[in-house]
């Protein structure tokens, strides 16, 4: 069918297996290492925030990783999601360009987060855990955590940044409907918190803040309560390699192969998961396939970033990895991709782009809205925020193309549709949205703060 529009598997098709990357990347894993000691974490450091079975997966050099059937038979409520070649969209920009996207936003949640939310939930469940804590910045993570510790019978405890609080309520329902008890942070119930409420009662919180709070009450439960992580750590990364393992195939169904492959990055979760099963067929089967990581100018970790050991939260009590970072002191403008405003960026990302095997371009909030404008009228899809920094990139690649009168495979990947965010189109849509350069000097302030680490000497 040549004007076949959606690219749709059979449930049959849903992967069995989770793809690590770690059997295959040509760069070695740099070590974790322990926030205080600042030497090498011991898996019992770690097993105070995650069960086992996750740790082993962060671990493992086992190509392929097993999905539990309890794991696929959730997967199965929105598994595999459909891709889409966005046709009118290519007209609009009379390009020769062809330009496909894998749609995550068909979740019940909202966006890709769902794909590790329940495989932490299973195996957290599996360790006979009662309450998981975690942090959430917009809300997407905390609602597909609260959704998938709901479906295995587990209690959820969502530190939400206080001015997403104030300007999401709508998030907060929708986690509350799952059975999720959301607290503003900084909070009245962890010490960080309190320190913090003691110096402005008023605090408008970060994500690095409230990962320290989470971090914090789990690891002050005696064992009670573990720690969901909704990017950054292998293991997540690993679990959303399902997106790319379908997209493999809906490409073949298209008869095409991408020539890049694009998705936006804040820790780097749905990137890695669209982009390493892409990546492995680069580095076993000969293709050559580009793969670009696409940052907000507010929050540029990769292209600005320094390739150093920092932490991973702001107070100081997370793993200390080593990464492309902005400082763990860093609070990113208030952009309203919320999920992209983070501090670092995935330990196995930055090995890999910084070996030259994946490319990143930081995209300014203005030009991200233009694109999200044109591919929702286009093609009827609003993308959420975060999504949208792909659109600007996956638009700009489109263009490159004509202007060198280039047919180019273009697939990115939609983490997520936008309709919650819709307070942040209408500020786009009455002229009100703000730009954001690079903010050169807090980045410059915060980095005077990277721990001294000596490891490796
Ligand atoms: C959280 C989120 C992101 C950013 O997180 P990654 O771990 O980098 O994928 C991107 N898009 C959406 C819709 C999100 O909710």
């Amino acid at each position: 069918m040549s004007d076949q529009t959606r690219f749709i598997l059979n449930e049959s098709d849903l992967p069995k297996f989770w793809y690590n990357i770690n059997a295959d990347s040509p760069v070695p894993p740099s070590p974790v290492l322990h926030p205080g000691t600042l030497e090498p974490v011991t898996p019992d450091f770690l097993s105070v925030l995650f069960p086992m079975d996750l740790i082993l997966q962060v671990i493992s050099t086992e190509r392929y990783i097993e999905i539990p059937e309890e794991v696929r038979e959730i997967y199965r409520l929105y598994r595999p999601t459909p891709l889409l070649r966005a046709r009118r969209l290519e007209k609009a920009l009379d390009t020769p360009a062809h330009i496909y996207y894998k749609y995550e936003g068909a979740s019940p949640a909202g966006s890709h987060k769902p794909n590790t939310a329940i495989a932490q939930a299973f195996y957290n469940k599996k360790a006979e855990i009662k309450t998981l804590t975690t942090e959430t910045g917009a809300g997407q993570w905390g609602s597909a955590l609260a959704m998938a510790c709901n479906f295995f019978g587990i209690e959820v405890e969502v530190y939400m940044v206080r001015v997403s609080y104030n300007q999401k309520p709508y998030r907060r329902v929708l986690m509350e409907t799952y059975g999720a008890q959301v607290y503003a942070s900084p909070s009245d119930r962890t010490n960080y918190g309190l320190s913090l409420l003691a110096e402005n009662p008023d605090h408008p919180g970060s994500l690095g803040i409230a990962i320290s709070e989470a971090v914090e009450a789990a690891a002050t439960s005696n064992g009670a309560k573990k720690y969901g992580i909704g990017s950054v750590f292998d293991f997540v990364l690993l679990h959303q390699t399902v997106i790319g393992e379908e997209s493999l195939k809906q490409m073949d169904m298209a008869g095409e192969y991408p020539d890049v492959v694009i998705s936006c990055v804040g820790g780097g979760s749905n990137f890695a998961g669209i982009a390493f099963p892409f990546l492995r067929e680069n580095l076993k089967n000969g293709k050559r396939t580009r793969l670009l990581a696409v940052e907000p100018t507010a929050a540029p970790s990769l292209t600005k970033g320094v390739y150093t050991f920092d932490f991973g939260d702001t107070a100081r009590m997370a793993p200390i990895v080593k990464m492309h970072t902005l400082g763990h002191d860093f609070i990113p403008p208030a952009i309203h991709a919320g999920g992209l405003r983070y501090h670092g960026m995935a330990p196995s990302i930055c090995a890999l782009y910084d070996a030259g095997h994946i490319e990143a371009v930081a995209v300014r909030q203005k030009a991200t809205f233009d694109a999200a404008i044109q591919f929702a009228r286009a093609e009827g899809l609003v993308p959420a925020p975060e999504s949208a920094h792909g659109i600007r990139a996956a638009i700009d690649e489109a263009l490159d193309a004509k202007a060198k009168g280039e047919k180019r495979v273009i697939l990115f990947n939609l983490s997520g549709h936008g309709h919650f965010d819709l307070a942040a189109y209408e500020s786009y849509l009455s002229g009100k949205l703000e730009d954001y350069d690079y903010p050169e000097e807090a980045v410059n302030e915060a980095m005077a703060k990277l721990p001294e680490v000596s490891f490796p000497a």
